[in-house]
């Protein structure tokens, strides 16, 4: 471990973001005291208020009171985690920076290891769950769907069951800080960087207060936000599907130009074309909605709008 260097040096930096997280805050911040003290490094805690509407304001103001190694920004509303996760990066001063969720689920406990980790030369030290106690079944699946599908439609490949819970060294927090897309997906773009990485398996616990931030339609957004912004698998999907109902039609004319032949009187068909109708107009409608969800990312991004708006910012006093 590193002593103390130069009086205003941060060695490390940990990343919180907070939504509504009132009730958990306290616990959770002499939770990581307890943790960091004994390790006699100069730290910082950067707490992100994504706009919260409970008194998660007040109570890191007064924790601040108390404790100058807490950074506090507050944004203007709320951005959403990834927007809070991408402000950390920017405002966070240490050599390194493990991002953390203020609810507990990601042990504090686990913190030694990761900096030993980083010390033995890992760029990223990635929290692998082993196990997710908890947690619904369906949440458990379609997690697991998800990464699976990611993995086979894009280039990339995002470690499964490797949250958000990890420790970037200070060269990935500047690469992390270059990329300025909109559409902020950060477990692919942790993937993305490459550098050096580490997996540390863990198991991960219940909430230890508060209620969970990701409805279930929230998490679908998040996951589709994640496959159109590291695949362009959707796409090429409306051609083949275009292709083979092409095909699809073209050998049932043909059955039909010949039962026409064979039974010439028969005047039928009608229920056959109204179906054809429908499944292509369906399939026309679906592509174009793809085609329309890519389009509304480029949108997004040219407009060049930034990722949150911080409306105050206390840096660490040391
Ligand atoms: N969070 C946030 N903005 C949001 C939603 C969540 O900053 O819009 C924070 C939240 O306060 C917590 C972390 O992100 O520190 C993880 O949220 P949560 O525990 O609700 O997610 P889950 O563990 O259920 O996936
Ligand atoms: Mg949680």
């Amino acid at each position: 471990m590193t002593t103390l260097t130069a009086p205003n040096h941060i060695d490390l930096s940990i990343i919180v973001p907070v939504f509504n997280e009132e009730a958990v805050l306290p616990i959770f911040h002499s939770k990581i005291i307890s943790i960091l003290q004994p390790l006699n490094l100069n730290y910082e805690i950067v707490y992100v208020n994504d706009g919260s509407h409970d008194h998660t304001e007040v109570v890191i103001l007064g924790l601040k009171q108390r404790h100058p190694e807490i950074a506090y920004a507050k944004f203007s509303r709320n951005f959403g985690k990834e927007a809070a996760m991408t402000a950390g990066f920017k405002l966070c001063r240490g050599d390194a920076a493990i991002m953390i969720d203020v609810d507990l689920q990601d042990p504090p406990e686990l913190i030694p290891a990761m900096i030993q980790a980083w010390r033995d030369g890992a760029d990223i030290v990635n929290m692998k769950r082993s196990e997710r106690f908890g947690e619904p079944m369906w949440k458990k699946a379609t997690a697991s769907m998800f990464y699976h599908l990611l993995g086979k439609i894009s280039d990339i490949e995002i470690p499964h069951n490797v949250g958000d819970f990890r420790l970037f060294s200070r060269r990935t927090i500047e690469a992390l800080n270059q990329l300025s897309e909109r559409g902020r997906f950060m477990k692919g773009l942790y993937a993305w960087l490459g550098f050096p990485q580490a997996t540390i398996e863990y198991e991960r616990d219940p909430r230890a207060a508060g209620n969970t931030k990701w409805p279930f339609f929230k998490l679908v957004g998040l996951a589709w936000q994640g496959i159109t912004a590291f695949s362009t698998a959707p796409l090429q999907m409306a051609t083949w599907l275009g292709l083979s109902s092409a095909g699809g039609a073209f050998v049932y004319a043909s059955y039909f130009l010949i039962k026409s032949v064979v039974y010439p009187d028969i005047v039928q068909g009608f229920p056959t074309l109204i179906v054809v109708i429908l499944f292509l107009g369906g399939l026309q409608l679906f592509c174009i909605g793809i085609l329309g969800e890519y389009i509304a990312r480029i949108y997004t991004e040219v407009k060049q709008r930034p990722v949150y708006l911080i409306e105050a910012f206390h840096p660490a006093q040391h």
